[in-house]
């Protein structure tokens, strides 16, 4: 039995479900035909685009921003099942919704904090999809998970910010169409407060002394659809002072800012994974058979697909929590589930691929099915979306609070 929301919800619902159904599931195997054939493995397959411009003709685009002035203004709970939706198809839903990480957040960050001219240049073509973007915090050398470690420095000189420092596992950065990186180091290395050493600015892709060097791999994948996640060098970058997101200074509390809605989007797609997994969970238990009898009637095989359906819906029920305790009491009142929901969410589903990939054997590691893929992407949240030690360490702390 589904849970029912608010009409609009439920309309925006049936609309995306037929879209999904009727454009892009069948878009999976055309895109991964037509990259095949492109001339570099980064560029966008012509049928993300057209899955684009159909998503928006249909006005399923721009859902996550709660703002109703660039957005389409729902709230976390209104937002949550239609999230749930395009996990289903992580590599081209998001993307074709214009609903993909990281440009949510950094369209967040340009909406929340960004000056007239920053929007003008940037928000407006990343809202339209013409554009993609990066956020560049993360570095090699240093525990990123901790933000000030970050040791890229953005020295002022006269009108001019001059960025050094090197990052890696940057999202979005290997496909062309990301123009504009936003880019977070420190302006003040020696500041008293460590959390006022950080600035964000604004670097153009061909801004000189960018290199994207090279793609990291993710268990082997390379995340085509995402745009990669590359290791990018900024050696004497220089931007303009006005290229500045907000006041120095202030880089660790836009972070902060950007860890709110967009960060339980993957959350809210991680129910979708597991929606898919548990359907080709059954699909392949009815139609294989061993021993003398269908999957499905091993009893181990029930308990999985039993097992599955019991987390699933309490992790929806969570998330659903956390969404709308963040539209009520906002993101720190909503603390504690925030942080529940990012250890629980990938760590169960994480295990409930893990038992569709046994039930479809060879199958389930193979390519032929999206397993493996959605698998390691939901194993790599486990710590990408902020290590799950980092989120239990945070939330024994708060509850730890009431006892001192
Ligand atoms: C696929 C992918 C995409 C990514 N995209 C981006 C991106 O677009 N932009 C970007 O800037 N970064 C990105 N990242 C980087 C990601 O945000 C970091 O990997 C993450 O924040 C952890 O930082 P780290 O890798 O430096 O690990 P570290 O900080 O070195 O932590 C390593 C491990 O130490 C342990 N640990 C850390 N702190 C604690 C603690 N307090 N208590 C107990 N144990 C602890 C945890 O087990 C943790 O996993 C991406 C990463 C991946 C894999």
């Amino acid at each position: 039995m589904d849970f029912a929301f608010d009409a609009r919800t439920e309309e925006l619902r049936a609309r995306l479900d037929a879209f999904m159904t009727d454009r892009v599931y069948p878009a999976e195997r055309v895109a991964d035909e037509q990259r095949a054939a492109l001339a570099s493995p980064w560029d966008t397959p012509q049928v993300v685009e057209d899955l684009k411009a159909e998503a928006r003709r249909q006005g399923l685009w721009n859902l996550f921003l709660p703002d109703a002035e660039h957005g389409a203004g729902l709230t976390n709970l209104q937002y949550a099942p239609l999230a749930e939706i395009t996990g289903r198809s992580p590599q081209l839903a998001p993307t074709a919704l214009n609903c993909a990480a990281p440009d949510t957040g950094n369209m967040e960050v340009l909406a929340q904090f960004g000056d007239d001219e920053q929007k003008k240049r940037w928000l407006e073509p990343l809202l339209a999809g013409e554009i993609r973007s990066a956020f560049a915090m993360t570095e090699p050398e240093v525990a990123s998970s901790d933000a000030t470690n970050i040791e890229t420095r953005i020295e002022r000189d006269g009108d001019d910010y001059v960025i050094n420092g090197r990052k890696w596992y940057i999202s979005g950065a290997m496909n062309p169409l990301c123009q504009i990186f936003i880019v977070m180091g420190k302006t003040d290395p020696d500041g008293a407060d460590p959390r006022r050493q950080q600035s964000m600015v604004l670097v153009p892709r061909d801004t000189p002394g960018l290199t994207v060097k090279r793609a990291m791999q993710v268990y082997g994948y390379e995340d085509h659809y995402h745009g990669g996640h590359a290791e990018v060098v900024f050696e004497d970058v220089r931007v303009p002072v006005g290229n500045l997101i907000g006041e120095e200074g202030g880089g660790f509390g836009i972070a902060q800012a950007r860890l709110g809605p967009g960060r339980i989007h993957h959350c809210m797609r991680l129910i979708g994974m597991a929606e898919r997994a548990i359907e080709l969970m059954c699909r392949r238990a009815v139609a294989r058979t061993a021993f003398g009898k269908p999957l499905a009637q091993q009893g181990v095989v029930q308990e999985w697909i039993a097992d599955a359906r019991v987390a699933v819906e309490q992790l929806r029920l969570l998330v659903l929590k956390t969404a709308w305790l963040m539209d009520t009491v906002g993101n720190r009142g909503a603390h504690t589930e925030i942080q529940a929901i990012k250890i629980a969410t990938p760590r169960t589903v994480v295990d409930i691929l893990d038992k569709a990939v046994q039930l479809h054997g060879a199958g389930g590691v193979s390519q032929d099915f999206p397993l493996a893929e959605l698998w390691a992407a939901a194993r790599t949240l486990r710590l990408a979306d902020g290590p799950d030690e980092v989120h239990q360490r945070s939330l024994a702390r708060r509850e730890l609070k009431r006892y001192l």
